[in-house]
């Protein structure tokens, strides 16, 4: 619960149609399930969220900075304390030369759009990766062989006290889906890429291709958070669940994916709960343990209780 007066400084550092009270996450993340948080921002500007980080570190109400929701599980009882979203309101891309700029809310699949337009290339497996910049550089986004550590240049970020700071590549320490600032209370702000250039048909035909072949392997036509686990050293993460004989395995409407295993799914969007969704999470891994002993480590983050 927000009180009052924290309400009225968050009313000073966003339009109060951008504030939402006991606001449902399941419209805000791809899984389509999760409670309240007891106040949703979208934030729309880099000063605005920085005021708000460190109002809200100093009153010492918890919140969370999030883009598109689409790696992010949110417990049934939702989050207590601020939710701080970063997408469309912060989403400018430049382009000079061949370098592209990019605010944390800009989509990636909107960036690697603007690269190919330019004639640039580097980002096609960044195009069909529903997530934000902000979201794509904490987890180092990656498909087909392409990841944001291989065309980051530099990333501003705000800091844990509140400054500005700009990191490079280096600095940034990227690995299998992390980097530096994962789980450091850091916020994306922007992001630079450094391309090649290319032929814009040519990069189109190949960002064309990766999409065709994501709707051929991959379940999109059900809410998920894409792969639901890490691809463990020496394995794929959907071949030992399938030899685990967990296809199609469901608990209420979370199901292991019939299509691809390394998606969990919900099969009953309105219906299905993040615990349903937990609890099939929690027995994937202790059955591919059981018979494999391989730990799966989750890629989805969990967000409240569980
Ligand atoms: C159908 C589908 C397919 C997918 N395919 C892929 C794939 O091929 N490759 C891949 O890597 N991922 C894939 N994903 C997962 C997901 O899209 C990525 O992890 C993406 O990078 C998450 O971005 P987001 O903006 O949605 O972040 P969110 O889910 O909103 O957040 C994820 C994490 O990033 C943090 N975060 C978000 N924005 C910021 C910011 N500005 N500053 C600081 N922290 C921030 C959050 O706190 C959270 O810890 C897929 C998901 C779906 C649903």
């Amino acid at each position: 619960m927000i009180s009052e007066m924290a309400l009225q400084t968050i009313r000073n550092f966003a339009m109060e149609q951008n504030i939402l009270l006991n606001e449902p996450m399941r419209g805000h993340v791809t899984f389509r399930v999760g409670g309240p948080a007891d106040c949703f921002v979208e934030v729309c500007d880099k000063e605005a969220l920085r005021k708000l980080c460190k109002y809200l570190k100093a009153a010492g109400i918890p919140y969370f900075v999030m883009g598109n929701g689409s790696n992010l599980l949110v417990s049934d009882a939702g989050y207590q304390g601020v939710i701080l979203r970063v997408q469309g309101g912060m989403n400018e891309i430049t382009v000079n030369g061949t370098c592209v700029k990019a605010q944390a809310g800009a989509t990636m699949a909107q960036v690697a759009k603007v690269a190919m337009e330019h004639g640039l290339t580097g980002l096609e497996f960044a195009s069909g990766i529903p997530g934000t910049i902000g979201g794509g550089i904490v987890m180092n986004a990656g498909a087909y062989d392409g990841d944001m550590s291989q065309v980051v240049k530099s990333v501003e970020v705000l800091s844990p006290d509140g400054e500005f700071w700009t990191l490079d590549n280096a600095t940034m320490e990227f690995g299998y889906r992390t980097s530096a600032v994962k789980g450091h209370a850091y916020v994306v702000t922007e992001a630079e890429f450094e391309l090649t250039p290319g032929n814009p048909a040519q990069i189109k035909a190949v960002m064309d291709g990766l999409a065709a072949k994501r709707r051929e392997k991959q379940p999109l036509e059900f809410p998920s958070a894409g792969s639901t686990f890490k691809r463990p050293e020496g394995y794929f993460a959907g071949k030992l669940i399938q030899d685990a004989g967990l296809r199609g395995f469901a608990i209420g409407g979370a199901q292991v994916s019939e299509k691809h295993c390394g998606f969990v799914i919900n099969t009953r969007p309105g219906d299905t709960t993040a615990a349903e969704i937990y609890a099939l999470i929690k027995h994937v891994q202790a059955v591919v343990k059981e018979k494999f002993d391989v730990e799966l480590e989750p890629e989805v983050i969990f967000l409240g209780e569980f």
